[in-house]
């Protein structure tokens, strides 16, 4: 049996706010009562979108909050030769073509909405002969797409229950890396997590529907499959979800009007972790864990002077 491994994941493109940190909470508590490892990985493959200084920032603005990890933080931006050696792996395995389709030619697809940017691709690029490929990329340097089956995946989510997604029609050919050569989110995920061992990823379910590519991607690399937990998102006491843009849910307002107990205590009163607000450490959570007192329905906050 491996050592229950967890880890938390931060996109460092602007402070951490407190969807970020309640996502770390619970990703901590549920590897550390079972006496697991957990990991922190700064998810910057975005190199332009994410500075170091952000990335440094999340760390510290951890620390305080008491997290500890159990090896150095590993940072995205330094892995591009192994998400270069995975793609390499996948292309050779016949998976992967080169797609020279423009921003707005992808937005004009009428197809159905996976998200602010994603649309399911129509393939114009999928059957290019090398005669056609070698033409286009002397004007265009091309993305990277997987080429998907039409095929069920399933996986059972920890909170959400079963979960099935039909790749080809739900989501289509998906793209490894972008025509800028900077690596996509869902192969660096994948590679990130199998190499550091990890067993069980805690996340938000704003990213459930992006499991089935990453477990199918996991397949064709020969990596295990681990556990996932996708987590409700919160909102603010009137029910509305909290957004990026509200300032006073970020760590830089936060820790002026609170200690990280109280930052702690009043997420895990928000999560169900504990009954009532108060001041609490994380080590003190650990015992008190357990998954079955987390709601499905998103979180209102409690505690924060909304
Ligand atoms: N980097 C992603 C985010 O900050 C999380 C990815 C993951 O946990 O798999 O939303």
């Amino acid at each position: 049996m491996s050592i229950p491994t967890g880890r938390f994941a931060p996109t460092p493109s602007g402070r951490l706010h407190l969807g970020n940190i309640l996502c770390a909470m619970l990703a901590y508590l549920s590897v550390r009562s079972k006496g697991g490892r957990f990991l922190l990985r700064i998810e910057d493959v975005d190199i332009p979108r994410c500075p170091r200084r952000l990335a440094r920032q999340a760390i510290d603005d951890l620390r305080w909050l008491g997290f500890t990890w159990d090896e150095e933080p590993l940072y995205q931006s330094d892995r591009t030769e192994i998400y270069r050696e995975a793609l390499d792996r996948l292309t050779a395995g016949g998976h992967v073509y080169p797609c020279f389709c423009t921003r707005a030619q992808l937005m004009s697809l009428a197809a159905p909405n996976l998200g602010d940017t994603q649309v399911v691709y129509n393939r114009a690029c999928a059957f290019l002969t090398p005669e056609e490929v070698a033409g286009r990329a002397k004007t265009r340097a091309p993305a990277m797409r997987l080429r998907v089956p039409e095929e069920e995946v399933t996986f059972v989510d920890g909170l959400y229950g079963a979960q099935r997604e039909n790749l080809a029609r739900d989501c289509g050919d998906f793209i490894l890396r972008r025509s800028d050569g900077l690596y996509g989110y869902q192969l660096a995920v994948v590679v990130d997590d199998a190499l550091t061992g990890v067993t069980e990823v805690v996340r938000g379910r704003d990213i459930l529907s992006a499991t089935p590519r990453q477990l199918y991607l996991q397949r064709l690399l020969g990596h295990p499959q681990p556990e996932y937990v996708h987590i409700p998102l919160l909102t603010d006491a009137q029910g509305r979800r909290l957004a990026k843009r509200d300032r006073d849910l970020d760590l830089t307002a936060l820790s002026q009007r609170f200690t990280p107990e109280e930052i702690i205590g009043r997420l895990a009163c928000s999560a169900g972790v504990l009954d009532e607000v108060r001041p609490a450490s994380l080590e003190s959570l650990i015992p008190l864990f357990d998954w079955a007192k987390v709601k499905r329905e998103d979180l209102r906050l409690t505690g924060f002077g909304e």
